[in-house]
């Protein structure tokens, strides 16, 4: 990390920055505190500010209250892919209870997974409002400190 000089010419891929909870601007600091789920409790808890760029982290107030719809569209794509191995599986019918199954199946999944879909959830929604060098430390380093 410290080896890293500022010249950077190689962009991050955005499908790998995403993936890793980092931020859309700089896509090499850290969106979330800590890096996994547990403590369950502290989660979603960000730095304010992107310890790379100083991007922050939520630009205003109540700023992922919409997120709530990212991650009500990620369960229901989880779902549908959900069914479609399913269905290769195992197969499902009309005639049995296969249906009931998947749902049963799927649901619990869904519900497995619920924390990690929060926390992508927060990053898709950021990146669809943060271009990708949308902020850099020099601009920063301008402004006068607080
Ligand atoms: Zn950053």
């Amino acid at each position: 990390m410290a080896t890293h000089n500022h010249n950077t010419d190689t962009k991050p891929s955005a499908i790998g920055a995403i993936l890793h909870h980092k931020c859309p601007s700089c896509r090499k600091g850290d969106m979330y505190c800590q890096h996994s789920i547990f403590p369950m409790k502290t989660m979603l808890d960000m730095p304010e500010k992107c310890a790379e760029c100083g991007q922050p982290m939520e630009p205003q107030i109540g700023f992922y209250y919409g997120t709530g719809y990212v991650s009500y569209a990620l369960s229901v794509a989880l779902f549908i892919f959900n069914l479609v191995w399913y269905w290769a599986l195992f197969g499902l019918s009309y005639k049995d209870n296969s249906i009931l199954y998947y749902l049963v199946t799927s649901i619990g999944i869904v519900l497995l997974v619920q924390p990690y879909i929060m926390r992508i959830s927060r990053v898709l929604y950021l990146y669809m409002f943060v271009r990708y060098g949308a902020h850099t430390k020099e601009a920063q380093d301008t402004s006068p400190a607080v």
